[in-house]
């Protein structure tokens, strides 16, 4: 028997591995693609000045999730530890945070109690003998890992996600040597290669029991209509939330308004990244750290915050001793980051790390090399960084990750229930999930 294509919107991690996921277990599937490159948020550059891959979307690899690591032995990738340390200004000084996740439990203790959900922000408040110190990393945390706003994200999700720390304590951060993307040209290429169409905007599906036509704009401006049984939705939860009349909305017919309200009670982060090469590793100096007003050496340092600065988290690439720094600005810290285009970008992370170690930012220009920066929210294929569950949205990711009718399904970050939401080990998961219900309703 024939068993026709299904049809994957996506070519995200999520949408590549439900993709590889029906060609392995010998379906046909067709994935399409708005972007002219695969990985969507994972976005992988390699360029030489850096001497490291440059990751602007997803970089660590958080624990030891299976289905991901199963991919990077499958792959042949190699995983290198990422040191987990911490240095943060307080009073006007760089201090070593000792025990960084212990630290964050200790102040959130008490959150697991909360019996009505309510917003981190609203928490906090409501906690008035909370010592200052631990309510700034707590927000911090909220606003650069969830990139999240603390007034919308729901305190009992960050609970949930506090009993997932004591593994961030115990397991370790990764990153990949050849970068997530290789990760990504794996999923495509092998065993045999992906049927996978760049630049094809879906805009419309329109659908009935069994019955899918997939709209497309192409690059020469053709419409194009892809037709199967069914397909697997793997956008981005910002493009799903995108009102119909908006552009680059992707309309259903009919609607899918049993969905909308779950979108409703997610919200979706921002964040601004930004990747810089310099023609030395200056804070590995001794006297950098005079200049930073830092309480040891940087020279073995990981991660860097200073809340006042407009990109407020910076890491190194240690282990790998190369002259490349990060900043990164989440949450509503990217809020205020949006409609700057790349250069202003460039110049805000540039005064952020001038102040952050005490240099001019003059000098600070004299020894950049290189850098690229990406604001997620103004990337009209993600419109975001990753889903956070909102106040009441407990329920909301598992009613996302419903099929309809036995014809639509759906993966994507957002759509994982299995504690790995907004990473990339959460949407493979999905993708997997999404192609093996679509090949159930075969039967
Ligand atoms: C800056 C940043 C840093 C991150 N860091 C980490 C990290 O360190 N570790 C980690 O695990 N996760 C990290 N993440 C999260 C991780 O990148 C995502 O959770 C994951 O990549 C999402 O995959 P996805 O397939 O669900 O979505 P996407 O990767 O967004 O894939 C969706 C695809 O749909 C395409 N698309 C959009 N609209 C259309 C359309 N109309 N028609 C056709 N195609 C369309 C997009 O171009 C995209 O390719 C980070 C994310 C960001 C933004």
């Amino acid at each position: 028997m024939h068993m026709a294509p299904i049809i994957v919107i996506g070519a995200g991690a999520a949408g590549l591995a439900a993709a590889r996921t029906l060609a392995d277990a010998g379906r046909e599937a067709v994935v399409l693609e708005a972007r002219c490159r695969i990985g969507g948020r994972i976005h992988t550059l390699n360029d030489p000045a850096f001497g490291v891959p440059v990751e602007l979307g997803a970089e660590f690899v958080h624990g030891r999730p299976d289905a991901l690591w199963r991919l990077i032995h499958d792959a042949g990738l190699t995983a290198y530890d990422v040191p987990f340390d911490h240095m943060q200004r307080h009073s006007g000084r760089l201090v070593t945070i000792d025990d960084y996740p212990a630290r964050l439990r200790e102040a959130l203790r008490g959150i697991a109690r909360i019996r009505h959900d309510l917003s981190l922000a609203e928490y906090l408040r409501r906690r008035q003998n909370q010592n200052p110190g631990q309510r700034e990393l707590v927000l911090q945390f909220v606003r650069g890992f969830d990139a999240a706003d603390p007034e919308q994200i729901s305190a009992k999700s960050v609970a949930a996600e506090q009993e997932g720390l004591a593994n961030m304590e115990e397991e370790t951060q990764f990153r990949l040597l050849d970068g997530y993307g290789a990760l990504m040209r794996h999923l495509t290429g092998s065993p045999a290669p992906l049927d996978v169409r760049l630049r094809t905007e879906a805009t419309l599906i329109r659908w009935k029991r069994r019955v899918v036509e997939v709209h497309c704009a192409t690059p020469r401006g053709e419409p194009a209509r892809v037709r199967a049984s069914r397909v697997i939705v793997a956008l981005p939860l910002g493009t799903l939330q995108l009102p119909a009349s908006e552009p680059g909305a992707v309309r259903f017919e009919p609607d899918i308004t049993v969905k909308r309200r779950a979108m409703s009670r997610l919200g979706y982060g921002s964040i601004a990244k930004v990747v810089l090469r310099f023609r030395e590793a200056f804070w590995e100096r001794p006297a950098a750290a005079r200049a930073a007003r830092a309480d040891e050496s940087l020279r073995n340092s990981s991660f860097l915050h200073d809340p006042t600065l407009a990109f407020p988290t910076w890491w190194t690439a240690r282990p790998v001793r190369v002259p490349v720094l990060t900043g990164w600005a989440g949450g509503t810290y990217a809020d205020r980051l949006i409609g700057l285009d790349s250069q202003e970008l460039l110049v805000e992370a540039m005064r952020s790390l001038g102040a952050l170690m005490g240099r001019r930012p003059g000098a600070l220009r004299a020894l950049l090399e290189a850098g690229h920066v990406r604001h997620w929210s103004s990337d009209r294929f993600a419109r975001g960084a990753y889903s956070y569950e909102c106040v009441g949205g407990a329920r909301a990711r598992r009613s996302l990750a419903m099929p309809i009718e036995g014809t639509l399904f759906f993966a994507g970050e957002a759509t994982d229930t299995m504690g790995q939401a907004s990473t990339v080990a959460g949407a493979i998961a999905s993708g997997v999930r999404a192609a093996r219900q679509a090949m159930g309703a075969d039967t």
